[in-house]
C-alpha cells in the first residue's frame, strides 16, 4: 500500500447535523491534493446519529476511517485518540464544525514544504462570526495562560494545525494525561510557521463547548504548566499569617490599654475573609493534587470502542 501523505483527523461530538456539509467541502479540497490521505473521524462518543451517518459516508469514501470512542472523552482526547491512529506523513486537526476552512489546509501543506517546518498553526485573524462571551474568553484565556504558564503558544491558535510525522510521534509519547494540544505542541520546539484564517460560524448545529467544558481547559492549561496559582495560594498564606500576627498584637495592646469593645464587623470580615482565602488556597492545592492523582492512575484518557481499519462499524441498520 502507498505511504499516506496527509491524515486529517476530525473530532467529532454529536455533530450529524453538519457531517454532510463537512463531507462536501472535505472531500474535493483533499481529492484535489493529489496525494494519498485517510480521514480519521473519531466520534468521541455521539449520542446522536453521528455514527450512523459516519459510516454511510464511509461506504462511498473509502478514505473515511472512523475510530469510535465509547464514551466523551473530550475535545483533546479526541484529538489524541487521532493523533495515535494517524498514519500519514503530515497530519492536521480540523474541528467538524467548518469553522476551520478546509481549503486552508492546502495552504498549511505549502507553507510547511515551503518553509521546511515542522508545524503550520491556523491562527485566527477574524473572530467576528464567534459569539462576544466567545471573544472575550477566548482573548482572556490567552492572555492568562499565556502570561501564568510561559509557553510560548502562538495567541488565538486553537487545534487547526498541521504537524509533521515528527512532531506527532513526539506528541504520541507524551505520557500527560489531560493534556492542552495547543500548548504542548509548540513546547516540543519544532520549528513552526502560522497561516492565517478567517474563523467562519459554526456550519450547523450547536456549539459542543459549554461553559464547563471551556473551564476545564482553562484550568487544565493553567495546571498542565504552571505553579504559578500554588505559589499565589503560598503569598496568601504568608500574608494572611502577617495580618493575623498584626491583629494579635492590636488584640493584646487593646486589652492591657483596656480599650475592649471590638464590634463584630470587625470580627465577621475576618472570620470570612480568612475562611475565603482558604478555602480558594485549598481549592487550588486540591486542583493539583487532583492532577497528581489522576496522572498516578495512568489509565487512558479514552477508550476506543472500535476503529472501522481494523473491524468494520456495527451495522447501523438499528437506525
Ligand atoms: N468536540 C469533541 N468532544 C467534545 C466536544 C467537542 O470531539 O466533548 C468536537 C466538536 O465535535 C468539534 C470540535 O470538538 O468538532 C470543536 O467543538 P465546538 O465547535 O463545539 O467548539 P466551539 O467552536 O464552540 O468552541
Ligand atoms: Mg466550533
Amino acid at each position: 500500500m502507498d505511504p499516506i501523505f496527509l491524515t486529517v483527523v476530525v473530532p467529532l461530538y454529536n455533530e450529524a447535523a453538519v457531517l454532510p456539509l463537512l463531507v462536501d467541502r472535505l472531500r474535493p479540497v483533499l481529492d484535489d491534493l493529489g496525494r494519498s490521505y485517510e480521514v480519521v473521524a473519531v466520534d468521541d462518543g455521539s449520542t446522536d446519529t453521528t455514527a450512523a451517518v459516519l459510516s454511510r459516508f464511509s461506504r462511498q469514501w473509502p478514505q473515511l476511517r472512523i475510530v469510535r470512542l465509547r464514551a466523551n472523552a473530550g475535545h483533546q482526547a479526541a484529538i489524541s485518540a487521532g493523533l495515535e491512529r494517524s498514519r500519514g506523513a503530515w497530519v492536521v486537526t480540523i474541528d467538524a464544525d467548518l469553522q476551520d476552512p478546509p481549503e486552508t489546509i492546502r495552504e498549511m501543506i505549502d507553507a510547511a514544504l515551503r518553509e521546511r517546518v515542522d508545524v503550520v498553526y491556523g491562527v485566527r485573524t477574524d473572530r467576528s462570526s464567534d459569539t462576544a462571551f466567545k471573544r472575550h474568553t477566548a482573548a482572556a484565556f490567552y492572555r492568562l495562560v499565556g502570561g501564568i504558564s510561559g509557553t510560548n503558544a502562538p495567541r488565538d491558535a486553537g487545534d487547526f494545525r498541521l504537524m509533521s510525522r515528527a512532531t506527532v510521534d513526539a506528541v504520541n509519547t507524551l505520557p500527560e494525561a489531560n493534556r492542552v494540544l495547543r500548548l504542548v505542541v509548540p513546547t516540543l520546539g519544532f520549528p513552526s510557521a502560522e497561516v492565517g484564517y478567517r474563523r467562519a460560524e459554526r456550519a450547523a448545529g450547536s456549539s459542543k463547548y459549554p461553559l464547563s467544558k471551556m473551564l476545564k481547559l482553562s484550568i487544565d492549561s493553567i495546571t498542565g504548566f504552571s505553579m504559578a496559582p500554588l505559589r499565589l495560594a503560598t503569598w496568601f498564606g504568608l500574608g494572611g499569617f502577617a495580618i493575623a500576627v498584626a491583629l494579635l498584637a492590636y488584640a493584646i495592646i487593646s486589652k492591657v490599654v483596656g480599650n475592649t469593645t471590638p464590634g463584630w464587623t470587625s470580627t465577621l470580615l475576618v472570620v470570612a475573609g480568612f475562611g475565603g482565602l482558604q478555602l480558594l488556597c485549598l481549592g487550588i492545592l486540591g486542583e493539583y493534587v487532583g492532577r497528581v492523582y489522576l496522572q498516578q492512575q495512568q489509565r487512558p484518557t479514552y477508550y476506543v470502542g472500535y476503529d472501522s481499519l481494523l473491524a468494520p462499524p456495527p451495522s447501523d441498520d438499528a437506525d
